[in-house]
C-alpha cells in the first residue's frame, strides 16, 4: 500500500478539492519567514494539481471535485506508455478552454512522496489498474539500448513533473533519483523510442522521452475558475470569470505562485452587494463602504485619474507589466484580470487567490487628489476584527506582506504615504486566507506612465522577494 501511495501522490497529483495546505499551513501563526520552505513545497505540490486539472479537463466546461479526480485518476491510469505524472499534452493549449474548475492541492509536504500523505482514499480501483498497467510493461520491456546523443532537451507534460530514474524499470520507487518539472532543459545523452538518458545531477538519469521536446515548450497557461466546494467560494455573486495561471519558463523557477489583482475591471459590481466578513459583522472601518456596513459592493467601479483615465485601465497596465517581471524572476503567476473585464467579485477574486496562489497583491490607486505616494492597506488594530476568522490567523501575514511591498517601492525611489500603511477593512483581507494585501500605489494625481509604472513593478518585485527571500 505505501508503494500505491506514493505512485499515485507523484502521479494523480494532489487530490482535487479538498482543503488546500495554505489554510491549514498559514493557520499556524508561525513566523512569516519560517514558512518559506513549507510553503514552496506545498505551491509546488498545488502546481501539479492545477496542471494535471487542467489537462485532464481540457474541454470540459465545469466539472465537480469528484469528476476532477475520476478523470484524473482514469487518464493517469490510461497513459502509462510513459513514466510521466500527468496525462500530459495540454500544455498552452488549455488557455481559454473556458471555465475550467481546477482542484486545489492538499498533498502537505508529502507531495514528493515522502511522510504522511493524504492522498488516495478514494482511489483503489484506478489504482489497481495502475499496477497492473506498470507491472505489464516492465515485463515486456526489459532494459533498453540507446542511440548516443549530445543536445538539450526540455520537460513537456501537461503541467506536472516527472520521474528520473536510475535505470528503465518502473516498477518500483526504489530507482526514483527525482523529479523534473515542466519546462526543464536537460542534457540528452541517449534515446529511444520510450526512454531518455540524460545527465542529472553529476551522474545518468532515465526519464520517459513522451514527456521530452526538442523545443522549448511555452509557458503552460490554465485558466482557473470559482470552485464552488472552495471555502468562503458561497460569498461570491459575480463569479463566471476565470482567472489565469502562468508558469514561469525561467531557469530559476520557485514554484511561488503570486497573484496578481488588476483592481476593479468588473462591469455590474458596483450595482450587487456582497457580505463584508463571512460571519456577517460590520465593517470596523470606513473607506469606499462606511463603517457599520454589513454589505458592499461585489466590485467597485474605481476612481478616475485627473487626466480622465480610469483606475481600472491603469491597474491592468501595472497588472501586465507586474506579471512579466514576476515571470522573468521565476515566479508563476496567477492573474485575476488581464483584459478590460472580468466577471469575478472581490470574494471570488480571493478565494481563486486563496487555493492557486502564494500570496495575493491587489492594485489600486486611491481616490485622494494631492499624489500623496504609496502605500498598503494594513488589517485595523481593533479586536473584534482580528479576532474573526480567517482574519485571526493571517492579519500578520498581510501585514508583512505589505511592509515588504512598501520597503521595495521605497527601495526604487517611489514616494510613500506617511507610514506606508492606512488601517482598512476590506472584503479582500476579511476573506484571505494566503497573505493578502491592498496596495495603493499612489493617487488621481500621480504619475501613470509607462516609465512610472514600470518602477512601481520594480519595486513590488523587489518587496515580493524580500518577503519570500
Ligand atoms: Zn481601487
Amino acid at each position: 500500500m505505501r508503494r500505491e501511495t506514493r505512485w499515485e501522490s507523484r502521479t494523480a497529483g494532489p487530490q482535487f478539492g479538498e482543503r488546500p495546505v495554505r489554510r491549514s499551513r498559514s493557520a499556524k501563526g508561525q513566523s512569516v519567514k519560517g514558512q518559506s520552505a513549507k510553503r514552496r513545497t506545498a505551491a509546488a505540490a498545488w502546481a501539479l494539481g492545477l496542471c494535471l486539472g487542467a489537462s485532464v479537463l481540457s474541454g470540459c466546461s465545469y466539472a465537480s471535485s469528484a469528476e476532477l479526480r475520476s478523470q484524473a485518476e482514469s487518464q493517469a491510469a490510461a497513459s502509462q506508455a510513459g513514466d510521466g505524472q500527468t496525462a500530459g499534452g495540454a500544455g498552452a493549449g488549455s488557455q481559454g478552454s473556458g471555465n475550467q474548475a481546477i482542484g486545489a492541492a492538499n498533498a502537505g509536504t508529502g507531495a514528493q512522496g515522502e511522510g504522511a500523505l493524504s492522498i488516495g482514499s478514494a482511489m483503489e480501483t484506478p489504482q489497481a489498474q495502475t499496477e497492473a498497467v506498470e507491472v505489464t510493461r516492465t515485463q515486456a520491456a526489459p532494459m533498453p539500448t540507446f542511440e548516443d546523443a549530445s543536445d538539450t532537451v526540455y520537460v513537456k507534460t501537461g503541467g506536472g513533473s516527472v520521474r528520473v530514474r536510475s535505470s528503465c524499470d518502473t516498477s518500483s520507487d526504489e530507482n526514483i533519483l527525482g523529479n523534473v518539472s515542466y519546462g526543464t532543459e536537460l542534457s540528452r545523452t541517449g534515446k529511444n523510442s520510450e526512454w531518455t538518458r540524460i545527465s542529472y545531477e553529476g551522474g545518468t538519469g532515465y526519464i520517459s522521452s513522451e514527456y521530452i521536446a526538442e523545443e522549448k515548450p511555452e509557458a503552460l497557461v490554465t485558466s482557473v475558475s470559482l470552485d464552488p466546494s472552495w471555502t468562503y467560494a458561497e460569498f461570491s455573486k459575480i463569479n463566471s470569470g476565470a482567472a489565469t495561471f502562468r508558469q514561469s519558463t525561467a531557469e530559476n523557477r520557485k514554484n511561488i505562485t503570486v497573484c496578481v489583482n488588476a483592481g476593479h475591471g468588473t462591469s455590474g459590481g458596483a450595482s450587487v452587494k456582497t457580505l463584508c466578513h463571512p460571519d456577517g459583522s460590520p465593517k470596523v472601518t470606513s473607506g469606499t463602504t462606511a463603517a457599520g456596513a454589513t454589505t458592499a459592493a461585489a466590485v467597485s467601479g474605481g476612481m478616475t485619474f485627473a487626466d480622465g483615465t480610469p483606475e481600472s485601465q491603469v491597474t491592468l497596465s501595472m497588472a501586465l507589466i507586474f506579471r512579466d517581471k514576476l515571470l522573468a524572476a521565476g515566479y508563476d503567476v496567477l492573474m485575476i484580470r488581464e483584459s478590460e473585464d472580468v466577471q469575478l467579485d472581490n470574494v471570488a477574486r480571493t478565494v481563486i487567490a486563496n487555493n492557486a496562489s502564494d500570496c495575493h497583491i491587489a492594485l489600486h490607486w486611491d481616490s485622494t487628489a494631492n499624489d500623496k505616494g504609496a502605500f498598503y492597506m494594513s488589517v485595523p488594530d481593533v479586536a473584534s476584527y482580528r479576532s474573526m476568522e480567517p482574519v485571526k490567523s493571517h492579519w500578520q501575514q498581510h501585514n508583512a506582506l505589505g511592509e515588504s511591498l512598501v520597503a521595495g517601492l521605497k527601495g526604487a525611489g517611489v514616494k510613500i504615504f506617511s507610514s506606508g500603511a492606512m488601517a482598512m477593512d476590506l472584503t479582500q483581507t476579511s476573506f484571505s486566507t494566503v497573505p493578502s494585501i491592498d496596495i495603493e500605489l499612489g493617487d488621481k494625481a500621480s504619475d501613470h506612465s509607462q516609465a512610472a509604472l514600470e518602477r512601481l513593478a520594480d519595486g513590488l518585485l523587489a518587496g515580493v522577494n524580500a518577503y519570500f527571500g
